[in-house]
């Protein structure tokens, strides 16, 4: 499930480049950084570094283990990626053109679903301002068990079985 894009200025690689040339020793936006960049924002996911060397591997890309882990860091930091800290796993997923919105995360099967919620947003919004706080955004995470594990779970009733 994935909640719908929202319309940005610049492609997440302009922006990445812009970012690399503005930094105080100005980087160079390589090959190997191009290859990770075009493969992360060609859909919404949520991965951590190993799922992600994994798969660049799987796609027949060349992205050294080293670059992975600096790339990410970096596009956390140029605002492009946002971090998930999931029990003891780092996930990563698009910040940039997509929606704010919060987590529902299954202890059993691991799923992981997006929702939006309108009245928490103002809610928080009333919270912070109440304490004069400006806010660089939230994560909000429930863990639980999802529908399907909760079926799963329940043992049939006596009359379903009639
Ligand atoms: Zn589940
Ligand atoms: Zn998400």
């Amino acid at each position: 499930m994935t909640l719908p894009a929202v319309t940005v200025a610049q492609t997440p690689e302009d922006k990445f480049r812009e970012y690399l040339a503005s930094r105080s020793r100005p980087q160079r936006y390589t090959d190997q950084q191009r290859d990770l960049v075009r493969y992360v924002f060609a859909q919404h996911n949520h991965f951590d570094a190993e799922n992600l060397i994994d798969e660049l591997k799987r796609a027949g890309l060349r992205v050294s283990r080293a670059t992975v882990y600096r790339t990410l860091n970096k596009l956390v930091d140029a605002g492009l990626l946002r971090r998930l800290e999931l029990g003891q796993r780092t996930y990563f997923e698009h910040d940039y053109g997509y929606p704010q919105h919060e987590h529902l995360v299954c202890e059993r099967c691991n799923r992981i679903i997006e929702f939006q919620s309108p009245a928490l947003d103002a809610q928080l919004r009333e919270v912070c301002s109440a304490h004069q706080f400006q806010s660089n955004g939230h994560t909000l995470i429930v863990r639980g068990t999802c529908a399907d594990c909760n079926r799963a779970k329940t043992p049939k009733r006596r009359l379903d079985l009639i």
